[in-house]
C-alpha cells in the first residue's frame, strides 16, 4: 500500500479537523476543574480563561455548563456571538447528548484568524477558524452556517469523548491500555503549555507571570527528556486518533441526521474531497482499500455501517443512546489494538496496518462490536 499511514506520522489533520492530539485523558486523572485548582499548567490556563472576552452559563436537564468566548488575531465576530450563536448551539447539543453522556462543566470557544479549527486541550478549548463558509470575518455580519455547526459539533465531540473517559480505568479490560493512559499526563501538560504560549503572545501579562510561565515551561521540557515522546505520538496517531475522529464525525451525522453533514462542510471549507467521511455511500469492510490513509479514512466502512444500518432509520432523539454504544465499542477496540500493537514503535505499527487485509479486519471487527451492542440495528451485516 503506497504511502499507507506515512502521512499519519506527520499527522496531517487538515482544517477543520485537527484531531485531538492533546486530547487524551488518563483514566485516573482529575477533572478539569480539579486540575485548574491544583496544577500550575492548568492554573495558567485558568488565568487566560479569565481574560476571555465574554462568558456565560447555560443549563438544561441535569447539566450546567460555563461557556467562555475569546478571539485571537484581528477581526472576527464581536462578543455578542456568544449569546446569539454559541449559547443556542451548546444548549441544543448538550440536551441531545446528555441522556447518555456526561456534559463538560466548561467549554471555551476561541475564534482564530488564519488558523484551522481544532480541539485544543482537555479543559475544553475549541479553536474555531475564521474562514469563508465558517463564521464571517466581518464584524458587521456575524455568520452562522450549517458548516459552522458541523465543524463546532465535531470539535466539541472530541471534548465529549475525553470528558467521558474520566474515571474509566475500572472499565478498561486491557492492562496495556490502562498502562498507556497512565503515562501521558506529562505530555498533556506539555501540549497545554505549548497552546498557552500562543495566548501569552496576545495578552498583556505581568513580568512576574511571564517569568513563572517560562520557568514552568523549562521544567516540563526537562521532564519530557526523560520519557519517550515517540512512543506517545505513535499511540496517539495510530491507535487513538482514527477512533476519536470516527466518533466525532458520528456525533455530527447523528445529531444532524444527515449522512453528509460532516463531509459536505469539509468539502465546502477546504475545497478538497472528503468522500471517505461521507457516511452515506455503501462501503463494505470486505471491499475497503485506500491508497492514502489519514486518521479520518481508516474507518470509512464503519461510518457507512453506522448510517445505513443504524442511524438512517432512527430519529435524532435516539442519537445519544446509539452514540454511547458506539463510544463503548470504540473503547473496546482501542483496548484490543493497544494490546496488539501498543508496544511497537511507529514504523512497526505502520507495517501492521499496512499488511494486506488488515484495515478490512479492523473495520469488520469494530462493526461487529457495535452491532453486538445495538441488537435492533439492521440485520444486514455490512461489515461481513
Ligand atoms: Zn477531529
Amino acid at each position: 500500500m503506497r504511502n499507507t499511514f506515512v502521512s499519519l506520522s506527520l499527522f496531517l489533520c487538515v482544517s477543520p479537523c485537527q484531531a485531538a492530539e492533546s486530547a487524551l485523558l488518563s483514566p485516573n486523572q482529575k477533572s478539569c476543574s480539579e486540575l485548574l485548582k491544583q496544577d500550575e499548567v492548568f492554573r495558567a490556563h485558568d488565568f487566560f480563561r479569565k481574560g476571555a472576552e465574554s462568558q456565560t452559563e447555560v443549563s438544561g436537564h441535569g447539566w450546567t455548563q460555563h461557556l467562555y468566548f475569546g478571539r485571537v488575531g484581528l477581526g472576527g465576530p464581536h462578543p455578542e456571538f456568544l449569546k446569539t450563536s454559541l449559547v443556542p448551539f451548546f444548549r441544543s447539543v448538550n440536551e441531545a447528548l446528555s441522556p447518555a453522556f456526561r456534559i463538560p462543566e466548561s467549554t471555551e470557544v476561541v475564534l482564530a484568524a488564519n488558523q484551522p479549527s481544532r480541539y485544543q486541550d482537555e479543559c475544553g478549548r475549541i479553536q474555531l477558524g475564521i474562514s469563508p463558509g465558517l463564521v464571517a470575518s466581518d464584524e458587521s455580519s456575524v455568520g452562522w452556517s450549517e458548516d459552522t455547526v458541523a465543524v463546532l459539533t465535531h470539535e466539541y465531540a472530541h471534548q465529549i469523548f475525553e470528558e467521558n473517559a474520566v474515571g474509566r480505568k475500572e472499565k478498561i479490560d486491557s492492562a496495556e491500555l490502562r498502562a498507556e493512559l497512565s503515562n501521558i499526563d506529562l505530555y498533556r501538560r506539555y501540549e497545554n503549555i505549548e497552546n498557552l504560549k500562543l495566548y501569552l503572545e496576545s495578552r498583556k501579562v505581568t513580568p512576574e507571570f511571564q517569568l513563572s510561565f517560562m520557568l514552568m515551561e523549562t521544567k516540563i521540557r526537562s521532564d519530557l527528556e526523560k520519557v519517550s515522546f515517540d512512543h506517545y505520538t505513535s499511540f496517539l496517531q495510530y491507535l487513538w486518533m482514527p477512533l476519536n475522529e470516527l466518533f466525532a464525525d458520528a456525533v455530527v451525522v447523528a445529531l444532524a441526521h444527515d449522512s453528509a453533514a460532516q463531509s459536505r462542510a469539509i468539502e465546502r471549507i477546504s475545497g478538497g474531497s472528503a468522500r471517505s467521511r461521507d457516511f452515506g455511500p455503501k462501503v463494505l469492510a470486505a471491499d475497503w482499500r485506500t491508497a492514502e490513509i489519514f486518521p479520518h479514512d481508516v474507518y470509512t466502512p464503519v461510518r457507512s455501517y453506522l448510517w445505513n444500518s443504524v442511524l438512517r432509520k432512527n430519529l435524532t432523539s435516539d442519537a445519544s443512546v446509539i452514540l454511547k454504544q458506539v463510544y463503548e465499542a470504540i473503547w473496546e477496540e482501542l483496548g484490543f489494538l493497544t494490546k496488539e500493537v501498543g508496544h511497537l514503535d511507529g514504523p512497526s505499527i505502520l507495517g501492521y496496518f499496512g499488511k494486506t487485509g488488515r484495515l478490512k479486519q479492523m473495520n469488520a471487527r469494530l462493526i461487529q462490536r457495535i452491532a453486538r451492542r445495538l441488537p435492533n440495528a439492521s440485520r444486514r451485516r455490512i461489515g461481513k
